[in-house]
């Protein structure tokens, strides 16, 4: 009862189903797929966001296809920033799941945009993840290159011990700030062995929008996690639509749970429980 009088019911609806944060908002859709280094596999091949615009915009999705912006996605997070304000709750937002926020085919004016509604909601807490790691420091402004706003966390993607060099890449640019985090999800194999030196905390979690076995998560992995990263920097999404090797078909059905825990710690808090109960 408490959180339906705190909470308004409008902002409530808008939570989304992504465990690791309250809200997602989206400047834009549509990317160009990145390759896999040799030998590896790349979560582009199966990127939920492509199949998203295909199926449920009608876009197209690849190299040299226009970028297609949301017209709502300022007002929209502006509105979520004044809640917050006057909440007193720093919400989540994961930005750009339905893009790259550093893919370099993106309009400049588009990554404009995003970034001045980054800079101008500072009662959240923005969640940006890129494949591009390498690319922040020819597309970011230079203010950010020493100062980045301390409410914005970056991640960056790693699917596969191959492309491990992208926490080098970005801890670059980020590390400094003690908010660069990794989302190993889809996960592809054993990340035994890395260390993610200073990351803030490794999302892990296995594929749930394939029936290609090549994606079945090892829950051995999340074993190997706790042990090398800490259970405080673990945070364990979802089995996806295999548990143990088996197809179940459904990432509710297969669940996040391992041994009878949740790994559920993120640095940044989360309002989940508030928001569902005002829903
Ligand atoms: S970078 Fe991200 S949004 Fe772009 S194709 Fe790959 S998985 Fe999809």
């Amino acid at each position: 009862m408490l959180a339906e009088k705190v909470i308004p019911r409008w902002i409530a609806q808008q939570m989304t189903g992504i465990e690791w944060t309250d809200f997602s908002g989206n400047g834009w859709t549509v990317c160009t797929r990145m390759a896999a280094s040799h030998g590896a596999l790349s979560a582009c091949e199966i990127c939920y966001a492509a199949t998203f615009a295909e199926s449920r915009l009608g876009l197209e999705w690849g190299p040299s296809v226009p970028r297609h912006p949301f017209a709502t996605f300022a007002e929209r997070m502006r509105r979520i920033d004044r809640a917050a304000l006057r909440l007193g709750l720093r919400f989540a937002i994961f930005c750009n799941s339905l893009s790259d926020w550093l893919d370099a085919e993106a309009d400049p004016v588009m990554r404009g945009k995003l970034i001045d509604v980054v800079e101008s909601c500072p009662n959240v807490n923005w969640l940006l993840l890129t494949h591009r790691p390498h690319l922040a420091k020819k597309l970011l402004p230079s203010s950010w290159r020493s100062a980045p706003p301390d409410n914005v966390w970056a991640g960056t993607t790693i699917e596969h011990p191959a492309h491990a060099f992208r926490w080098d890449q970005h801890a670059e640019y980020w590390g400094h700030t003690g908010r660069a985090w990794v989302s190993a999800e889809p996960l592809a194999s054993s990340l035994a062995g890395i260390k993610f030196d200073g990351a803030a905390v490794i999302i892990m979690g296995g594929a749930s929008n394939t029936r290609d076995p090549a994606w079945a998560f090892d829950s051995k992995w999340i074993e190997e996690g706790v042990e090398q990263w800490g259970e405080d920097r673990l945070f364990f999404k979802q089995h996806g639509v295999f548990r143990d090797g088996v197809y179940v078909g459904d990432k509710k059905k297969a669940g996040r749970d391992f041994a009878g825990r949740i790994y559920d710690n993120t640095p940044w808090p989360r309002h989940r429980d508030l928001l569902s109960q005002a829903a």
